[in-house]
């Protein structure tokens, strides 16, 4: 997995449904004859035994990810295959279907929990009861089949070698699109699986409106010259690394006492449940940034999953289903706030102690360092101006490869020309262009535009966040994040997966998804740093 992939896991209900169950019995005894109280029972115990198998699964991923010896490999990926098909034959089963129908007839207020419940739970159990048993499989089958094409040919640097097995991908990707069904474009139908409700529609308006700005400010960048990151690449010990990115990560408010930071070859967050929220990172000792911003990061993953509400474990509402969300969150600590100047106030000092050897640098040139814009092939290791840039073509391309305008055969070729128009640079080789990302082998057709919508979402709720409390700004400087953090919490982190992305910008920001915000960021930080007009 890439560095700033959250790991997926859909932990359906169970504990929320304590919760839930004796409320919905307080609230409801006096109006609901016995049987609906039941149905509530029924479903919840259900999905909380779901969820059980889910977190279980999630640990052995995490597992495989981190110490897992390399013999154990076929029999884990025997062991997470059953605990799979275990759950999905579960929640598939009929009863539950049958207890969604009699519960969505019941007249819930509409923004209870439990209305809520019935409501993520439905959409759900629609999407996995589409898809038939051998589909399912036979996928699954193909996408194991696919990642290890997909390593082999990236080693070798030789789409041909992967691109029978892509184009399988892309045609099972349209039969899954059609299981699924939608209105306006097969497109939707995958979107839908990453961010609940969203159109293709409504990204290709967002993007258009990214674009143009982004270009231009990339252009104007270029234009003015290069910032040097020179100060970050020198040795930096391991341990100390280690440690100052967890001094970080507490400060932010990640609880160790229910999380780790263990080492990875691509790091990830992986929430077992809120109880057990874990991320992992990787070292360079001779360049600072990939164990720094990448543990920022998958903090800010971390810091969603610890903040879901107490009442939602064990319930579908515990597990963020919006990825675009998610990723809000990881951006908002690793840019707005970590690489922002007024953190570094605060955080510079400290690490200066760890490594004597930045006594040289100014905080000024630091500060450069790590917001130098630079044109590069590798998305995961793209700057915050360029890096939407790697997302809108990949975006582009899905469109192309699922409306039957490309052929799998051409992707180099397609890939290389856009990435010449955006970024003025041309991939040396298939490694350093279309297959550098996992995403496509493991059938993840739709994925990436959430990368995008979480930056754009990550400013609207900071922006809001300061609104509410101004002195967040200074907070920062002298790092202090209690103020920001109990605003996410009660804004977006305790509503788990109760409402979607658009609702809950609505409801915490007063505005749809909108780019504005975003674009006015980058803008402003970026002609300040390259002093443009
Ligand atoms: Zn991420």
């Amino acid at each position: 997995m890439e560095r700033d992939e959250k790991r997926v896991s859909h932990h359906f209900p169970e504990s929320a449904y304590s919760f839930l169950v004796s409320r919905f019995l307080a609230d409801q005894l006096v109006r609901y004859p016995y049987p609906m109280n039941h149905t509530l029972t029924e479903l919840t115990e259900r999905l909380a035994v779901i969820s059980d198998l889910h977190e279980a699964a999630s640990l052995l991923s995490w597992d495989q990810h981190t110490y897992m010896p390399p013999g154990a490999t076929a029999a884990r990926g025997q062991q997470l295959a059953t605990l799979s098909k275990l759950s999905h034959q579960l929640f598939t089963d009929a009863e539950i279907g049958k207890l969604l129908t009699v519960l969505e007839s019941a007249p819930l207020a509409s923004d209870s929990d439990e209305a809520a419940l019935v409501k993520v739970t439905r959409r759900l159990y629609d999407r996995a009861s589409k898809l038939p048993a051998d589909f399912v499989e036979e996928f699954a089958k193909l996408r194991t089949q696919a990642q290890q094409r997909w390593a082999e040919a990236r080693r070798g640097k030789d789409f041909s070698q992967f691109a029978p097995l892509l184009q399988e991908i892309v045609a099972m990707t349209r039969r899954e699109a059609d299981y699924l069904g939608y209105l306006d474009h097969p497109y939707d139908a995958l979107l839908d699986g990453y961010e609940p409700g969203m159109r293709t529609a409504e990204v290709k308006r967002v993007f258009a409106e990214l674009k143009g700005p982004i270009v231009a400010l990339v252009q104007a960048i270029k234009a003015q010259g290069r910032l040097s990151d020179a100060p970050l690449r020198q040795p930096f010990d391991e341990a100390k690394q280690e440690a100052f990115a967890l001094e970080m990560a507490q400060a932010f408010g990640y609880d160790l006492s229910r999380g780790r930071l263990d080492r990875t070859v691509h790091p990830f967050a992986q929430s077992i449940s809120k109880y057990d929220v874990r991320i992992t990172t990787r070292y360079n000792p001779e360049y600072l940034v990939p164990a720094l911003f990448g543990t920022l990061h998958e903090t800010g993953h971390a810091l969603y999953e610890q903040g879901v509400a107490d009442e939602y474990y064990r319930s579908p509402l515990g597990s963020v289903q919006s990825l675009g969300l998610h990723e809000s969150q990881s951006r908002l600590w690793e840019n707005l706030v970590g690489r922002s100047r007024g953190f570094w106030q605060y955080a510079y000092p400290k690490l200066r102690a760890y490594f004597p050897g930045l006594n040289g640098v100014p905080l000024e040139e630091f500060y450069a360092a790590i917001n130098r814009v630079e044109p590069s092939f590798i998305r995961v290791e793209a700057d915050e101006v360029t890096y939407n840039l790697h997302i809108m073509l990949r975006f582009e391309l899905e469109l192309a490869l699922l409306e039957g305008t490309l052929a799998v055969s051409d992707i180099p070729a397609a890939w290389n020309a856009k990435v010449e128009e955006y970024l003025g640079i041309t991939p040396p080789d298939d490694a350093l262009g279309c297959l550098q990302d996992i995403h496509w082998s493991m059938g993840g057709i739709g994925y990436f535009p959430t990368y995008t919508l979480g930056n754009v979402m990550s400013v609207q709720l900071f922006e809001a966040a300061k609104r509410a409390h101004p002195e967040i700004d200074l907070d920062i400087t002298e790092g202090r994040f209690a103020t920001l953090l109990a605003w996410l919490r009660d804004n977006v982190h305790r509503h788990g997966a109760k409402y979607q992305a658009d609702e809950l910008l609505q409801r915490a920001t007063g505005s749809r998804l909108d780019p504005g915000p975003y674009i006015g960021y980058l803008t402003s930080k970026y002609r300040t740093l390259y002093r443009l007009a």
